[in-house]
C-alpha cells in the first residue's frame, strides 16, 4: 500500500483498538545443537556442522541437548513462567527445503514453561505488564540463499543454496498473551518488550542476543477493531523483523494500513507479512489460517523432559536480576534525572554505559560520549554503534583523560576520529600525535601577550570588571594554539595579568 493511502496514525486511534501479540525466537548458544553433537557455531563453511541426525537421515536418533533444557528453563523462570514436570516434545510436520527431516521437533500442547509475565517500560515512562503465554522449546531450520534476482528472496531467483549448518540449532521461542490497551504507544511496547527480552537472554547468557545475525527474531502481530466491539480483528503476522526499530516502524505501518481498509468498509486477510526495511512496508506473505494442519504428534524418538525440583531451584536461584529492577539500581546509583535515565534506554546504550562507568568514567561523562559524539559518529557512517570500533574501555579512558585536564573537549573529539580509525586507544593516540592541551604556563604566556599586542583594551575592561572582553582573548590563543590551550588556565593568567 501506497504511504498516501495509509490512514493517519492518530485518526486509526481514534476509530481502531489496537490488540497485538508477539513471539520470539532466541536462538541459544549452547556449544552443540539441540539433539546432536554438531557444533552450534555461526558463519562456518556451509553444511560443515553435520551429521545423520540433524539431516533427518534413516535410522538416527536424536538425544536432547541437556544445556539446552536449563537455558529454556532459565529463561521460563526469568518471565516468572510456571516449569512444566513433564514437558515433551512433538513433530510440527511440513514440507520446506530449508528441513531435511521433513518436521520440526518442537513442542506443541506441553511447552516447557507457562503462564508467566514481563512488565515493560515504553518511552513515556508507562509501564506494561505484558502476559505470556508460553515459551518452549525448537529447533531451527537450515539456510535458504536465493541466487540470481536482485532482492534476495525466491522471486526471480535462478536458484537457491541450502545450508544445513543451522538445521537443529536450539531455540526458544517466547509467545505472549493477546497485549491490549496499549493504544497508541503499540509499537514503542512492541520494540521495547524485545529489548527487554533481549536483555533478558543477555544477562542470563544463553544467547548471543545479536538481532543482525538472527539470534533474535520477532513475529509481530497485528489486528484491528471498533472501539467496544468484543470480538478480535483479524490479524496479520509480520515475520522474522530483525532490528528494534524495524518492530516498531512494522507495527506502527500495519495499524495504518489495517486501519486505511478497514474504514473502507474492506476486510484484512489472515495471512503472513514480510517486512521491507527499505520501503518501510509491509506486504503479503503466504495466507495462514488458524486450521493450518501440521499434524502435530508426540515426538516417538525423545523421552519426556522431567526437571527436578532441585534442578529448577538451582536455575531459579543463579537468575539475573530484572530488567526493571536493573533500571532502577543504575538510574539511583548515576544519580540520573528521569529524563536522562530514559534518553539511556531509548539509545540501547544502557550495557555500554554501564560497563563505560565500570571501567572509571563518572557516569555523566559515559553517557555524554555515547548518547552525544560517538551515536553522532555512527549516525553519521549510518552504522550501528555496536558497529564502531570502539570499547567502553576506551571511552572511559578518554573520560579520565578530559577529567585529568589532559585534553579538553576539542580534543577529546579529535582523538575520538583516531581510535574509531583503528589507531589505538584513546591515551595512546594522545601519545602517538602529540594531542595533550598544552598548559605550560610559559607557551600561554607567549600566546595571551601575542593576542593582548592587537587587542590593548582588553586588560583594561577586565580590571572594570567586564570579564566579557576576556573571551576574545582567550578565542584569539585557542586559535593560534590549534584548540589545543587550557582555556580554563589561561582565562587565569589573563586575569592575573590583568590584576599586576
Ligand atoms: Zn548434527
Amino acid at each position: 500500500m501506497a504511504k498516501a493511502e495509509l490512514m493517519d496514525y492518530a485518526k486509526a486511534l481514534e476509530q481502531f483498538e489496537v490488540v497485538i501479540g508477539l513471539e520470539v525466537h532466541i536462538e541459544l548458544n549452547t556449544k552443540t545443537k539441540m539433539f546432536c553433537g554438531c557444533a552450534n557455531s555461526f558463519g562456518d563453511e556451509p553444511n560443515t556442522n553435520v551429521c545423520p541426525i540433524c539431516l533427518g537421515l534413516p535410522g538416527s536418533l536424536p538425544a536432547v541437548n541437556k544445556r539446552a533444557v536449563e537455558n529454556s528453563i532459565s529463561i521460563g523462570l526469568a518471565l516468572d513462567c510456571s516449569i512444566a514436570p513433564n514437558g515433551r516434545f512433538a513433530r510440527k510436520n511440513y514440507f520446506y527445503p530449508d528441513l531435511a527431516k521433513n518436521f520440526q521437533t518442537s513442542q506443541y500442547d506441553e511447552p516447557i514453561a507457562f503462564e508467566g509475565s514481563l512488565d515493560v517500560e515504553v518511552p513515556s515512562g508507562k509501564v506494561f505488564t505484558v502476559a505470556i503465554e508460553r515459551a518452549h522449546m525448537e529447533e531451527d531450520a537450515g539456510k535458504l540463499t536465493h541466487i540470481g534476482g536482485n532482492t534476495g528472496r525466491i522471486q526471480g531467483a535462478e536458484y537457491s543454496l541450502v545450508d544445513y549448518n543451522r538445521a537443529g540449532v536450539p531455540l526458544v521461542e517466547i509467545v505472549t498473551k493477546p497485549i491490549y490497551g496499549a493504544g497508541d504507544e503499540a509499537p514503542e511496547l512492541a520494540a521495547a518488550y524485545v529489548r527487554y527480552i533481549r536483555e533478558i537472554v543477555k544477562g542470563l547468557d544463553v544467547s548471543d542476543a545479536r538481532m543482525e545475525r538472527g539470534n533474535v527474531r520477532c513475529d509481530a502481530n497485528v489486528s484491528l477493531r471498533p472501539h467496544g466491539q468484543a470480538k478480535l480483528g483479524t490479524r496479520t503476522e509480520t515475520k522474522n523483523v530483525n532490528s528494534l526499530r524495524s518492530i516498531e516502524r512494522a507495527v506502527r505501518y500495519e495499524i495504518q494500513r489495517q486501519a486505511a481498509i478497514l474504514a473502507k468498509g474492506g476486510t484484512i486477510t489472515q495471512e503472513t507479512r514480510h517486512w521491507h526495511e527499505d520501503k518501510g512496508s509491509t506486504s503479503s506473505g503466504r495466507p495462514k489460517s488458524d486450521a493450518d494442519d501440521y499434524r502435530y504428534f508426540p515426538e516417538p524418538d525423545l523421552v519426556p523432559v522431567q526437571p527436578s525440583h532441585e534442578l529448577i531451584e538451582r536455575l531459579r536461584a543463579a537468575l539475573p536480576e530484572k530488567p526493571a529492577d536493573r533500571r532502577k539500581r543504575l538510574q539511583a546509583e548515576w544519580a540520573f534525572q528521569d529524563l536522562e535515565f530514559r534518553d539511556v534506554v531509548n539509545s540501547g546504550l544502557l550495557d555500554q554505559i554501564e560497563e563505560t562507568v565500570a571501567a572509571g568514567a563518572k557516569p555523566q561523562a559515559a553517557r555524554k560520549w555515547w548518547t552525544g559524539e560517538i551515536a553522532r559518529l555512527a549516525n553519521a557512517e549510518d552504522k550501528d554503534i555496536s558497529e564502531l570500533a570502539i570499547t567502553p574501555a576506551d571511552v572511559a579512558e578518554l573520560a579520565v583523560l578530559v577529567d585529568a585536564g589532559k585534553i579538553n573537549d576539542r580534543l577529546a573529539r579529535e582523538v575520538l576520529t583516531y581510535v574509531l580509525a583503528g589507531e589505538g586507544s584513546p591515551a595512546a593516540v594522545v601519545a602517538a600525535r602529540g594531542l595533550e592541551v598544552v598548559s605550560d604556563d610559559g607557551a600561554l604566556i607567549a600566546a595571551i601577550d601575542a593576542a593582548l599586542a592587537t587587542q590593548p583594551d582588553v586588560l583594561d575592561a577586565i580590571r572594570e570588571g567586564r570579564m566579557q572582553a576576556a573571551g576574545a582573548v582567550i578565542g584569539a590563543v585557542m586559535k593560534a594554539m590549534k584548540g589545543s590551550a587550557d582555556a580554563a588556565r589561561v582565562r587565569e593568567l589573563l586575569i592575573a595579568k590583568a590584576n599586576q
